[in-house]
């Protein structure tokens, strides 16, 4: 019980992507970032990049890091939201499955460790990334509509993120 607390638990809390602070992902020995696109890079709705994360993202790499989109989206929309950011992606992701974190990990040359996944979801995002010992930043979902299946996960995840904040596990 202890150790899926434990996966369930991210590295980092912030409001959004934009509140990440470099330093703390460097800090920690932080090279590359997987990044989950559906509501955390931008809205479900949204085919294509703004401007805000765009120079978002040319900030990253003039940080250092290197970024690739991880999502369970299908092909056409998270290739061509990834082609228009300039960063290279793995669609059909089945998170928080390990394969597909691998393959994202493997796109940019960095160990699991050396990375940090950034994501809206405790399930997926945070579970897969805990799971191979990779860095974890769980940001505020981007408002939108969602699926009802997702809406009842986020009512789960509001539990567990209450539950973690009384056992004083969460760091922004
Ligand atoms: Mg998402």
């Amino acid at each position: 019980m202890q150790r899926l607390w434990r996966l369930l638990t991210p590295r980092f809390v912030v409001p959004s992507i934009y509140a990440i602070r470099w330093d703390d992902l460097r800090d920690l020995g932080v090279r590359g970032l997987v990044l989950d696109l559906d509501n955390t890079l931008a809205r479900r709705d949204q085919p294509l990049p703004d401007e805000t994360l765009r120079r978002w993202l040319d900030e990253a790499r003039q940080q250092g890091f290197s970024a690739c989109i991880l999502s369970n989206n299908l092909e056409h929309r998270v290739q061509l939201f990834a082609q228009a950011c300039g960063v290279p992606a793995v669609h059909a992701a089945t998170k928080p499955r390990r394969r597909a974190f691998l393959r994202a990990l493997q796109t940019i040359g960095v160990e699991p460790a050396q990375a940090a996944v950034i994501g809206d979801q405790i399930f997926t995002d945070v579970l897969g990334g805990n799971r191979l010992g990779m860095v974890t930043v769980l940001v505020t979902p981007l408002p939108g509509k969602e699926f009802v299946g997702t809406r009842l996960v986020r009512l789960v995840e509001r539990w567990v993120l209450r539950h973690l904040a009384r056992r004083g596990a969460l760091r922004s």
